[in-house]
């Protein structure tokens, strides 16, 4: 097993889900933490919960200059970013194309395409320096299979598979490594940012199944960034035993 010792994980989205559980079994692995999103309150719930150091950064991914700046001053202890975990996304809406609001589109398109870019951009280069790293994207099996209202979440899925192929490509002869993570319906906050807070709507969905935790999902990608520094795990898609 690859150890993670002294190694420092960046996650975004660790307000909530998906990202709070990586964050919670990162720092079991004895990572240090830096916890992205827009909620300072849960960030800081957070980071008190953790038995190793842990940096709230209220910072919304959309912001190319905010992402920048804030990159750019990270505490020294927590500087050297080892594993980025692009976390944060969204689904909005759930109409047909025709019917779509393009507002929603371009929410997105920026926080899972843009924020992703810009923040591999301003990590991948130190990684590469110092030879050591994983970048774990949080992909969706929307990327492969359609569905109805899918539109244009799974196409910024389609995007960051995409993404992480080729940046594989470009880390060839590097000890940088990256996985795409794709689950398939995880119980969160997602669905009730989906329907806009109608929970009622969004625990309807998981009606007659059980649906993955974020625990679960943490589990894959703590096994991921824990294999072997020779082994890159490209893609892992996970489905509920439900899920068809
Ligand atoms: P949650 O809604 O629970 O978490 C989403 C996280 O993203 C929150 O912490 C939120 O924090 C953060 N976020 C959203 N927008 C921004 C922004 N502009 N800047 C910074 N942070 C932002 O959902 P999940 O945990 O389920 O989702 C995590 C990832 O998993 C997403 O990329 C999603 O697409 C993917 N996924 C989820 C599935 C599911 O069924 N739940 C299935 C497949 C993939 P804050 O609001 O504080 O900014």
């Amino acid at each position: 097993m690859h150890t993670l010792h002294g190694w420092t994980a960046l996650v975004t989205g660790a307000s909530s889900g998906i990202g709070e559980a990586c964050a919670l079994a990162l720092s079991q692995a004895g990572v240090r933490l830096v916890l992205v999103g827009r909620r300072e309150d849960r960030l800081r719930a957070l980071a008190s919960k953790l038995a190793v150091p842990a940096h709230p950064l209220v910072l919304d991914v959309r912001s190319r200059p905010d992402v920048e700046a804030a990159l750019a001053a990270l505490p020294a202890e927590f500087a050297s970013v080892d594993i980025l975990v692009n976390n944060a996304g969204l689904a909005l809406g759930t109409d047909a194309a025709h019917q779509a609001s393009l507002d929603d589109w371009e929410t997105m398109i920026d926080t899972n395409c843009k924020g992703l870019v810009y923040l591999t951009h301003a990590l991948l280069p130190g990684m590469v320096r110092r030879n050591r790293g994983h970048i774990v994207n949080l992909g969706s099996v929307a990327a492969t299979y359609p569905y109805p209202g899918g539109n244009i979440y799974g196409a910024t899925k389609a995007f960051l598979h995409q993404f992480s192929q080729n940046l594989k490509a470009d880390l060839v002869g590097t000890r940088v490594r990256v996985t795409d993570v794709q689950p398939g319906m995880v119980e969160t906050e997602f669905s009730q940012v989906r329907f806009r807070g109608d929970t009622q709507r969004a625990s309807k969905l998981y009606e007659g199944m059980e649906p993955l935790t974020a625990a679960d999902i943490a589990d894959v990608v703590q096994w991921c960034v824990t294999r072997p520094a020779h082994v890159n795990i490209n893609v892992v898609e996970v489905m509920p035993a439900d899920q068809g």
